[in-house]
């Protein structure tokens, strides 16, 4: 591609509006125009890395057995109903009418489409398994779009969708796809990590679900891993155990003590001379399922902070919000110096199975500026219900091997998750069984969002200067940049990027009337592996040209007829 006629801007400022560096390196190499917020232009180079990306993934997926179909972007709210998601997708959902007023919404996901498809097409066992996968735009009205390519509204994502007659056979398809996934992600160069994630109240108890994560400072989702078992986990679900467990288990009295003003642990255990693990930390929360309503007071250690999600998944509700202070006044609760002790109304009480039943710790009196201390659980309760519901943290060990855990930040590029029957059996899908009676499929679905990988492979891989991309999804391969005067030296550089491009490279060819640091500069910012400058007056005194190494930086003189090796030698 020649840049004279390339239409291509680059821009020196950083846009105000981006906040991590794909985002402002996209929008200063000229690879995205923001249409809207979270909605984007791809313009061409930038289209080039998706379509990249794109090609790696469908041979990724094709090699995996899978079929590639394509489906509306528009479905009709009957399916959704249909599902029983057209009341629980909220505002994330884009839903509008027709002209003849039926409901219908812009594609979140698929599940519902594509099971009409699989309903009306397979009949028999015979047929299956099957997995039907497509590349296509989905919309999400996101709370917060933000970062570009990253979390936008509208974006590209592979979405795979698995029919099975058995759990052997989900299971066997998603490990293939588990694979396939692993190679995708190894050849776009990307250090990640694939970690077992929650499953919420998708799937039935033994689904298997692991999102794919990049490992990136940007990262929004936080990881959980043990380097020396292999253990991962997505924060929301990761279970592990305390490393410091330095209760207090000498027998005590309950006592009464004023604490005048202190309702913080921090201020509590400071004032009381006490570490904070040996404090009773008391959460209200109100849980929310469809019409109804109920309250829990959830006690955690005093240092230790509630997964919100294992507690909304162990409620098995729709939602969970901090209670409201007039809910606490309901049931006497007072804020600031809640316990477990004189609650005036029947609640919910749930203990976080760190704390240790026989231990003794200091917990809120329910009275203004006062706390009780040598509270234990089983003095109090006759069976108390101890569940796991802290979030996991640095230095925490893994239950199995007691091996400490680190935390590290992750982009999710990728998530697969077995979903059972949930969707066939709320669609009424049968299939006929070798045993001639029929039986409910079970399905799997993969998702993989093409365009957040984009910004993902930025976001792992930039420096100051600009973008470094990996190879396989470099917008083109070479950057030949030309600093010329003369006509008879302009035509001898066509005929060397005619050259390059007959050896099969992917070239942009800098032929702008431009200096040399002007196109320099460029060069870096969008970052093609392999940059070739071609000098008039080097050319002419040693007939050679300078090669650079994106990534490294170095520098190499190399004569016309080793170039083209030598630019195979960088790209491989
Ligand atoms: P997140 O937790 O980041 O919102 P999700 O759990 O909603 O992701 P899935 O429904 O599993 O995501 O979608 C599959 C894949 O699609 C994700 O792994 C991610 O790569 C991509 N994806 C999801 N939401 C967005 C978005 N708003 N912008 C770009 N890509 C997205
Ligand atoms: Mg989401």
């Amino acid at each position: 591609m020649r840049l004279s006629q390339g239409f291509w801007q680059t821009y020196k400022e950083t846009p105000a509006e981006a906040e991590i560096p794909s985002h402002q390196l996209m929008l200063r190499a000229g690879l995205i125009h923001k249409s809207a917020a979270g909605i984007y232009n791809y313009l061409p180079l930038g289209y080039r890395v998706v379509r990249k990306v794109e090609q790696i993934v469908r041979e990724e997926m094709d090699k995996a057995g899978c079929l590639e179909l394509l489906m509306t972007v528009v479905t009709p709210g009957d399916l959704w109903q249909e599902s029983g998601r057209w009341d629980v997708m909220g505002g994330e959902m884009l839903k509008f009418k027709d002209k003849a007023d039926r409901d219908l919404c812009i594609s979140p996901t698929n599940e519902e489409a594509i099971t009409d498809i699989f309903r009306k097409t397979i009949k028999s066992y015979k047929q299956l398994p099957v997995t039907l996968y497509q590349i296509n735009t989905k919309f999400r009205d996101e709370i917060r779009p933000r970062f570009g390519l990253m979390r936008g509204r509208e974006f590209t994502m592979k979405d795979a969708y698995s029919f099975h007659m058995d759990k052997a056979c989900l299971d066997k398809v998603y490990d293939d796809l588990f694979k396939a996934y692993c190679n995708v992600f190894d050849r776009l160069g990307f250090e990640y990590s694939a970690v077992e994630a929650d499953a919420g109240n998708m799937g039935s108890s033994d689904s298997k679900t692991h999102e794919f994560q990049v490992i990136a400072n940007t990262g929004e989702d936080e990881i959980i891993y043990c380097p020396e078992t292999g253990y991962a986990a997505n924060s929301e679900k990761a279970q592990t155990k305390r490393a410091n467990v330095d209760f207090d288990f000498n027998d005590q009295e309950l006592k009464e003590v004023e604490t005048k003003g202190k309702s913080t642990i921090a201020d509590v255990c400071d004032f009381l001379g006490k570490p904070q693990s040996q404090s009773i930390k008391s959460l209200v929360y109100t849980a929310i399922q469809g019409e109804e309503e109920f309250e829990v007071l959830v006690l955690l250690v005093g240092d230790d902070e509630l997964n919100e999600v294992k507690l909304k998944n162990h409620l098995g509700v729709d939602h969970i919000t901090p209670a409201t202070d007039s809910k606490l006044l309901e049931y006497g609760l007072v804020k600031g110096y809640i316990g477990p002790l004189d609650i005036k109304k029947e609640i919910m009480i749930l203990f976080d199975e760190a704390i240790d039943p026989k231990a003794y710790y200091t917990v809120g009196a329910q009275k203004e500026d006062y706390h009780l201390t040598g509270y234990q659980v089983a003095k109090e309760f006759e069976e108390a219900t101890f569940v796991d519901l802290r979030l996991a943290k640095e230095g925490d060990l893994t239950i199995e091997g007691s091996k400490p855990v680190l935390v590290k930040r992750g982009i999710e590029v990728g998530h697969i998750f077995q979903l059972g029957d949930k969707y066939t059996k709320a669609m009424g899908v049968t299939v006929l069984g070798n045993d001639g009676k029929t039986q409910t499929p079970l399905m799997g679905c993969y998702g993989l969002g093409i365009t957040r990988v984009v910004a993902a492979a930025i976001e792992q891989c930039h420096d100051d200067k600009g973008i470094i991309w990996p190879k396989e999804i470099a917008p083109y391969q070479v950057y030949f940049a030309t600093i010329a005067k003369s006509e008879e030296f302009k035509a001898q550089a066509d005929d060397v990027y005619k050259k390059l491009t007959d050896a099969g490279f992917e070239v942009i060819y800098d032929d702008r009337k431009a200096g040399a640091g002007f196109k320099f500069k460029d060069a870096d910012l969008l970052g093609l592996p392999v940059r070739v400058v071609m000098g008039e007056r080097d050319f002419k005194e040693s007939g050679e040209f300078e090669v650079v190494d994106r990534k490294t930086g170095d520098k190499q003189k190399v004569k016309i007829d080793g170039l083209v090796e030598k630019i195979k030698e960088l790209l491989a």
